[in-house]
């Protein structure tokens, strides 16, 4: 687990603070403020941030603004729905006038989430900043509970974007300690494996897999339950990091979505494209639609994750793929891989390798309620709940038939 900062502790209470009048940050002359803000310096924290932010992390930030080529302008701010909704980095780019990368980073709970602007000083000068996002394949895994670490990460793609240079590595410490133990690859007890059949249903449809709930032969009674929660390693992973990648890719494909838009508006393209488009803007709002279900239920924003990235792929014309079937949170499935003699999954490269040396992947794992009253919790791979109970998930978060956003729709869940 990485380390966390316990003044980000003293942080959360101004913000508890703050919260019976979100009115003060909602007041229209917040993005002049800001921009007064950065006459004298151009990291701008919020009043109430201020006296318990912890320097080491504008420390970092600095240190980072001062290696690139154009001015970084950034802003911290406790997350309402002002904060939240206004596209404020444009809406501060336009008061300032002045090229430069322009990032407004948001907290809630101990959630940082951002969204950013480059105007590059030369015009349209070297690559989209989105599309480097998205090259980039740490950029889903850097940690959210502290501002820095993906502030100085969209620094550096910003860059990347500007004048080419190279990406260096994310330092391991800003690295979610999920991703880490993931990459690891520990293979689930092969007692605990599920079986997984698969059952012609024939039609235009085919082949459709469905996952039926095994009995486990033995109980993993050492699975400390308490703990697994704040770990990370033994339990599922935070629900606000689901969350915070949700987001992150609702914006790109909301700005993916919106070029494609204005591709069609000003031209005349062909029905494949407008298919595409239609088809992007199904899986955004179904995205959305998840995402903002509030339940502490871990799949619905696993499922905004997979629809957002997918209505990405969708409007950008890359082909829209599938996501690993062990964990909607890895690398899309671009792997057939045989899970058992009869049964092959879309996987990513790293549970295929998983697959290969004959051991099931640990998966994406939920809270399964057991007992007479189901006040017991269990951590469990999603693929061993009962799919009548959960339906969302039955075929993989749409791993082995793309039906999700049919399913959002409906209102399976
Ligand atoms: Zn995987």
């Amino acid at each position: 687990m990485s380390a966390r900062i316990p003044r980000l502790g003293v942080l959360l209470a101004v913000l508890a603070f703050l919260a019976p009048s979100p009115a003060a940050a909602a007041a229209p002359e917040l993005p002049d403020q800001i921009a007064a803000g950065w006459k004298a310096d151009r990291i701008f924290v919020y009043d109430a941030l201020r006296p318990a932010f912890p320097k080491s992390e504008l420390d970092r930030i600095r240190a980072t603004a001062g290696t690139v080529s154009f001015p970084v302008y950034v802003a911290l701010l406790p997350r309402t729905p002002a904060t939240r909704d206004l596209d404020l980095p444009t809406l501060l780019q336009a008061r300032v006038g002045q090229p430069g990368l322009y990032l407004v980073w948001t907290v809630s709970d101990d959630y940082w989430a951002g969204t950013e602007t480059l105007i590059r000083p030369g015009g349209l000068k070297g690559r989209d900043l989105t599309r480097v996002q998205l090259d980039d394949q740490q950029d889903n895994k850097i940690v959210t509970d502290r501002p820095a670490p993906r502030i100085v990460r969209t620094i550096q793609q910003a860059a990347t974007a500007y004048d080419g240079r190279a990406l260096p590595a994310v330092p391991a410490g800003d690295l979610t300690p999920e991703r880490r133990y993931d990459d690891g690859l520990s293979a689930t007890d092969k007692g605990d494996r599920a079986a997984f059949i698969g059952m012609g249903v024939g039609g235009v449809l085919g082949f459709v897999l469905v996952i039926v709930l095994t009995l486990r032969r033995r109980d993993r009674r050492s699975a400390p339950r308490k703990r697994g929660t704040q770990s990370g390693l033994t339990g599922p992973v935070n629900i606000w990091s689901v969350r915070g990648k949700a987001d992150r890719w609702i914006v790109k494909a909301g700005k993916t979505l919106k070029r494609l838009e204005t591709q069609i508006s000003r031209t005349d393209v062909s029905s494949e494209v407008l298919d595409r488009r239609d088809d992007a803007k199904a899986r955004l709002a179904a995205a959305r639609t998840l995402r903002a279900d509030e339940s502490d239920d871990l799949t619905a924003p696993a499922g905004a994750f997979v629809l957002a990235r997918q209505a990405h792929e969708a409007a950008s014309g890359a082909g829209v793929r599938p996501p690993c079937f062990f964990n909607p949170l890895h690398e899309p499935g671009t792997v057939q891989a045989a899970w058992s003699d009869e049964t092959e999954v879309p996987a990513c490269t790293s549970c295929a390798k998983v697959l290969e040396r004959g051991e099931t992947p640990r998966g994406f794992l939920v809270w399964k309620k057991s007992g007479l009253l189901r006040l017991d919790h269990k951590a469990v791979p999603y693929w061993t709940l009962n799919p009548k109970e959960q339906p969302l998930v039955a075929t993989g978060f749409g791993a082995l038939e793309d039906d999700l956003t049919e399913r959002v729709s409906r209102g399976d869940k």
